[in-house]
Formats: structure tokens, sequence, C-alpha cells
């Protein structure tokens, strides 16, 4: 996996270095790593990052000194799907206030994104820590923010040009031709970066996989191409799921486990696709949180009602997604920000409960938003974890998440970056994104 040796030094410039150390005392500490918990810690911030852990830190004069007692400190989760330019900056308060200090962004104006990037490095605005694809790159489609490739030449010329603009990683679509996906594989490898998101409509995932496709995107991408023909014929989506049955799946998540092809089930999305127009969607209050003109484009541009057999679609899903971690693929935890009925921050935490639901432990489900969205993103040791010298976003919860997942959405406090937001400022930062929702 290639490395960024950059990140550190941009995350240190960012950080707010005249604020005074701040301590979390007595506080205890949960590790998705290892699923286990340390008592009565103390953590030490200082920099934007952690200083020192553990029950003897010395905690310096002028620091800011925290009572945790009683509180479990997690890692600042990561949600690793979402599309910023469609929930906008406004869903950033929003985010943060929900815990979420890190976000892969998966297709959009990288222009426009790289403008919020900056301005939040540069401490004009909150936001969490950007990782982002920039364009998909697609086939030909009736779409925005596409960079479309047709032959292998353009493939390689699209590996080139986006490595050349500095994005993250590459996101591709399912309309990339056969020819430009393989070619497109061989100079992502060539040049060192990655590249993710749906299986092309006419490859398998196992091709995908064994490809070094770095990470699929959506259950539904695994049987893309059956569920596309099924919509097309007016079938049911449930025979698209005939090619995978349990054999089959098993050596399909044993070949990505192999080939380290992470996977991001993106649940909570497939949840509200299946469960679309119902009233628990419609009477979501937490539908103030996304721009107003973004609500109405939900209803005016997917008008179908989903049907029965989506339901038993979403279900196997469920049995998938336990399989796969039973054969060691990773998991990643991400929402599909600015799809229907996805709401900023909030979303993620439905998206850990779905996958505890699903099979997961809460253990592995926290890794999913944590440590193993960091190792995907090759930044293992700045970001996931609660040790020294890794950037200080941090959770501070009122109940203990390996024992009941829930727990993640009950947030006393939040560390984003060094800077405590308490439970007073969180919801002031709720109400800004509310504010600003109601108004676009
Ligand atoms: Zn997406």
């Amino acid at each position: 996996m290639p490395r960024f040796p950059l990140f550190p030094l941009l995350f240190a410039a960012s950080c707010a270095a005249a604020d005074p150390p701040l301590a979390l005392r007595n506080v205890t500490v949960v590790d998705p790593a290892r699923g286990a918990v340390k008592e009565g810690q103390t953590v030490l911030i200082r920099g934007g990052r952690i200083a020192a852990t553990g029950t003897e830190v010395r905690v310096p004069r002028g620091a800011r000194e925290i009572d945790a007692g009683g509180k479990f400190l997690i890692p600042g989760l990561w949600d690793a799907h979402v599309h910023l330019v469609l929930g906008t900056e406004i869903a950033f308060p929003a985010l943060l206030a929900n815990g979420v200090t890190s976000v892969r962004d998966m297709g959009g104006d990288l222009t426009r994104v790289d403008e919020w990037r900056r301005r939040i490095r540069a401490g004009e605005i909150d936001g969490p820590t950007i990782y982002r694809a920039g364009p998909y790159v697609d086939g030909p489609k009736d779409a925005p923010d596409r960079l479309v490739i047709r032959t292998a030449a353009e493939a390689r010329a699209a590996v080139r040009s986006l490595q050349k603009r500095g994005v993250d990683f590459i996101k591709i679509h399912n309309a990339v031709p056969r020819e430009a996906y393989f070619a497109l594989a061989e100079e992502a490898r060539r040049a060192g970066i990655r590249f993710a998101g749906h299986v092309p409509l006419d490859m398998t995932p196992e091709e995908a996989a064994s490809a070094g496709q770095a990470s699929l995107e959506h259950m539904a991408t695994l049987v893309e191409n059956a569920l596309a023909a099924a919509t097309r014929r007016n079938e049911s989506p449930v025979a698209a799921l005939e090619r995978l049955d349990d054999a089959a799946a098993v050596r399909l998540f044993r070949g990505m486990a192999a080939n380290r092809v992470a996977m991001t089930p993106n649940l909570t999305a497939e949840y509200a696709i299946t469960n679309r127009g119902s009233a628990e969607l419609e009477s979501d209050p937490r539908r103030q949180y996304v721009p107003a003109s973004l609500v109405r484009y939900w209803s005016e541009a997917f008008q179908r009602k989903p049907t029965a057999a989506r339901q038993l679609l979403l279900r196997r899903f469920y049995q998938l997604v336990a399989l796969m971690q039973r054969e060691g693929v990773t998991i990643l935890a991400g929402t599909d920000l600015g799809l229907r009925d996805i709401f900023p921050g909030f979303s993620i935490h439905d998206e850990l409960r779905l996958l505890v639901q699903a099979g997961l432990t809460p253990a592995e489900a926290l890794r999913s938003a944590t440590v193993a969205p960091a190792a995907w993103m090759g930044v293992r040791g700045v970001s996931g974890d609660i040790r020294k010298g890794v950037a200080a976003d941090l959770v501070l919860l009122h109940g203990n998440p390996l024992q009941d997942i829930s727990q993640t959405a009950r947030i006393h406090a939040v560390v984003a970056r060094g800077r405590l937001l308490d439970r007073e400022k969180l919801d002031a930062m709720l109400a800004v994104t509310a504010k600003q929702a109601g108004s676009r």
C-alpha cells in the first residue's frame, strides 16, 4: 500500500498549537483494534495531537483538565463513503457533532471539495479531515462530475491526470468498459495510487478483486450487473442473488481477503433504498439537517416505490456482510451521505448498528469506522487510534460501545484536532446545520 509521508506534516500545520494542553482524566479508553478497554486513563492532548496516555501521565501546569470519570473514549469516527458536494458544507457541523472527524469523499467536484479542505486546514471553518477522489471515473453517462473513459489509452491518461491533481485515490463507477478498466488498474498500480468504487457492469466482483481494486462500494455492487438486468426486465431483484449463493460468496470473499480488497457495505443506504417512501423515513426528524433543496430533489428523483422483494434482498445483504467478516474481508463503515435518507453524521451511527445487526461484534463494527478506514487510507498512526502521536480526534461517550454499539450515538463531547467541543457546543453546531439547511 502506498504511503503518504506528507500527511503528518499537513496535519501538524493545521493544528491549533497555541491552545493550552487538554487532559481528559479518569477516562475509560476503548481500543477498537483489540476490542478492549483500559480504565482510569489520563489522555493528554497538545498541539492537536495525543501527547500521552496512561495512568501515570504528568499533566503540565496550565492544562485544561476534564474529569471524564464514567465516560468512554473512542477514536474520532470515519465515514468512509460521503459525497460532500451533495451534502454541502452545511453538513460539517453535524458531522463533527456526531463524532465524525474524517471522511472519505467518494466522488464530486474536486475544486469545490479542495476549497473546503483548504479552509478546514487553515482553521477558517470547522469540518472533518477530508480524503477525496475528485471526479468519478466512468463510462459515457448523463451524470455530473464525470471523467469519462472509453478506451485503454483514455484510462491511462485519466490516472495520470488525477494523480497530477493530487487526489487521494480514484473512484470508478459502473459504466467503465472492461478494456479501459484493466488499463486503469495497471496504470494505477504503476502509479502507486488506489482505485475504489463500483464493479463495472460488464465485469464480475471476482475480476475486480483480482485486478487490485482497493475497495468495493455498496453491497449491491456485488450483483451490479444482474441487478441492473433484473430492473431492466422488471424482474425480482432477488433473482440477481442467485449467482451469489453461500459457496460462491465464500470463494469471492476469500479472494477479496487474499487481495486485501475492502468492502464498504453501505447498509444504511441499502436500508433507505429498500424502505424508500415509508412513513418512518418520510417523517425522520433528521431531515432538518439536510439542505431543503436536496430533500426536494430526493423525492423528485426517486419516485419508484421499492418492491416487496427488495426486503429479501436486504436480508440477504445482511447475511453476506456477516459471511465476509467471517472470511476476513476488511469492512469499512460508510453511509453514502448525499443520497436519499442519509443524514450527516447521524447515519454513521445507524451504519454501525446495522453492521452489528448483520452479525459483526461491536468491536468489529467500531473498527470499520476507525482503524480500518485509516489503514485503508494509509494514515494509520495519524488517525483512527488513541495513542501517542495520533491526531487528537476523539469522541467521549456515556456508555461502553463494546457492550452496546448504540452507545456511539450518546455523545458527551468531541475532540476535533485537539479542540474540545462540549455538549452545549455540539448542540449549537447542530442548530447551525439545521438553520442553514432550512434556507437552502
Ligand atoms: Zn456513493
